[in-house]
C-alpha cells in the first residue's frame, strides 16, 4: 500500500494521477519504479510461509510491487474495495467465471459480448464443466427476468456491448440477479470507470480490458476484476495463482502511466465521438449509426442514466453500400487506422463482415457488414474530414 492512498474524498482527476503511486523509499524517486524481477527476498525462515499465498510479495506469480499499485488505482477509480489485475482482459473473464463457477450452475449472459465470453461460457464452460448457459438480449429486462433459475449463480453482461452497442440497465439487473440469489459482473470496457461506475449501481464485479482506455496507447494488454474482497482473494488465489494469469510487470508500469491521463482522454474520447456519430447520422449513404448518446439510440435513456459525462468513443455504423464498397471506403482512409482493438488515443476502424456466427443474435441493422468504429483523440475536423474524403473517393457522397 501506498503511504498516499486516495480515496472518495478526492476527485477522479486526482485519484487517476496519485493513486498508487509514492515516492520511492531506495531512491527518493518521485515515480515508482518498475520492479522486474520475479523472485522476492524470503524471511530468515521461509517454513511457514504460504506458497499459494499473495499477501507478501513473494513470487510475481502470486503478486508482485507494478501489479499492486495498478491495483489501487484500479479500485479506486471504480469505487470498490479491491481488486485484480491479469494478463488480459481475457484472463480477467474467465477468470472470474473459472474462479465463481462450478459444474451444475447456470449462467445468464447477454447475447451481445466479446467473443471469448461467448467462446468461453457458451462453449467450454458449457461442454466441459457442465456449467449452464441461457443467452438472453439482457437490454430486455423481462427476458433477464424469464432466464434467471435457483441455480443461476452469476448474470454477465456487457453495456455498452460488443459491437452492437447495445445498453442494458445495471441497477435493474442487478435487482434480479440479487433477487435470486445470483451475481452480477459488468464489462465495463466500452464505457471505462470515467463514464460508468458498475458497483456504484449495484453490481458485484466491473471487469476492465485494461488494454482499451485505461491503458489507452495501444502499448500494451491487461484485465482488472474489481469487487469485494471476499470474492477477489479466491479469484486471486485460482486465476492467478493457480492458472496462472499473471500480468507483466512492465505491462503494469505502462498501464498505471497511461492510466494518469483517463480522464482528459476519456473527455476528448466522449466529445469527438458525439460529433462523428451526428456527422454520419446525417447523411443520405448512412444505413444506420448506434451510439448511446444519440437520441436514436434505443438505449439512450438508460445510458443517460447510468453513464456521465459521456457515452464513451465507441460507435457502429453501416453504409448504404456493397461488401466490397465497405473494403474500398477503409482503403481510402488517412488518419483513421484499420485495426481490431479499440480506446486507442487513436482512431480504429474495423468492418465486421456478415459471417459473425452470432449474427442471428443481433438486432437486424447489424446482418449486413458493419463498421466498429473507435473515435480517437485527434481533432474531431480531422477525423470527419477524414471519412468525408474516403467516402468522396468511394463514390458515396
Ligand atoms: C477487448 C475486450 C475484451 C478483451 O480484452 P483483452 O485485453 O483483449 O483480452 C473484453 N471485453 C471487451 C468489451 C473488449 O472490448
Amino acid at each position: 500500500m501506498s503511504k498516499r492512498t486516495y480515496g472518495k474524498e478526492f476527485g477522479f482527476h486526482t485519484r487517476a494521477v496519485h493513486t498508487g503511486n509514492d515516492v520511492d523509499t531506495g531512491t527518493g524517486a518521485i515515480k515508482r519504479p518498475i520492479v522486474m524481477t520475479n523472485s522476492y527476498e524470503l524471511p530468515y525462515d521461509p517454513s511457514d510461509l504460504n506458497w499459494s499465498g499473495s499477501d507478501k510479495n513473494l513470487y510475481t506469480r502470486n503478486g508482485g510491487s507494478n501489479q499492486q499499485y495498478l491495483q489501487e488505482k484500479i479500485a479506486a477509480l471504480s469505487g470498490g474495495e479491491d481488486c485484480v489485475v491479469l494478463g488480459s482482459g481475457v484472463a480477467a473473464l474467465s477468470g472470474l467465471f473459472f474462479s465463481l463457477l462450478k459444474s451444475g450452475d447456470h449462467v445468464v449472459f447477454s447475447s451481445v459480448t466479446y467473443i471469448a465470453v461467448y467462446r468461453l461460457l457458451n462453449e467450454i464452460f458449457n461442454n466441459k464443466f457442465n456449467v449452464e448457459t441461457t443467452i438472453v438480449d439482457t437490454s430486455d429486462l423481462e427476458a433477464v427476468r424469464k432466464a434467471v433459475r435457483p441455480n443461476t449463480r452469476l448474470v454477465h453482461i456487457e453495456t455498452p456491448g460488443n459491437p452492437t452497442i447495445t445498453v442494458s440497465d445495471i441497477r435493474a439487473i442487478a435487482a434480479i440477479a440479487h433477487k435470486n440469489g445470483a451475481l452480477l459482473s459488468v464489462d465495463n470496457t466500452f464505457a471505462s470507470p470515467y463514464n460508468q461506475r458498475p458497483l456504484e449501481l449495484g453490481a458485484d464485479f466491473a471487469v476492465e480490458s485494461l488494454t482499451k482506455y485505461i491503458n489507452g496507447h495501444g502499448d500494451s494488454m491487461g484485465g482488472a476484476i474489481i469487487g469485494k474482497k471476499e470474492h477477489l482473494d479466491i479469484i486471486r488465489a485460482q486465476a492467478q495463482v493457480n492458472l496462472g494469469g499473471v500480468i507483466s510487470p512492465f505491462n503494469a508500469w505502462l498501464i498505471m502511466r497511461g492510466s494518469v491521463t483517463l480522464p482528459l482522454r476519456m473527455r476528448q474520447h466522449n466529445e469527438n465521438a458525439q460529433k462523428v456519430a451526428e456527422y454520419l447520422e446525417s447523411l443520405p449513404c448512412v444505413r444506420f449509426v448506434a451510439y448511446p448518446g444519440l437520441k436514436s439510440h434505443r438505449g439512450h435513456a438508460i445510458a443517460a442514466a447510468q453513464m456521465s459525462p459521456g457515452y464513451g468513443g465507441v460507435l457502429s455504423f453501416g453504409l448504404k453500400a456493397d461488401h466490397d464498397t465497405h473494403n474500398r471506403f477503409v482503403s481510402h482512409l488517412r488518419v483513421i487506422t484499420s485495426a481490431v482493438s479499440l480506446g486507442h488515443d487513436e482512431s480504429l476502424i474495423v468492418f465486421l463482415g456478415e459471417k459473425d456466427e452470432r449474427q442471428y443474435l443481433y438486432p437486424p441493422e447489424f446482418h449486413d457488414g458493419f463498421f466498429r468504429f473507435s473515435v480517437g483523440i485527434e481533432d474531431a475536423e480531422d477525423i470527419i474530414g477524414d471519412l468525408e474524403r474516403a467516402l468522396r473517393k468511394t463514390g458515396l457522397v
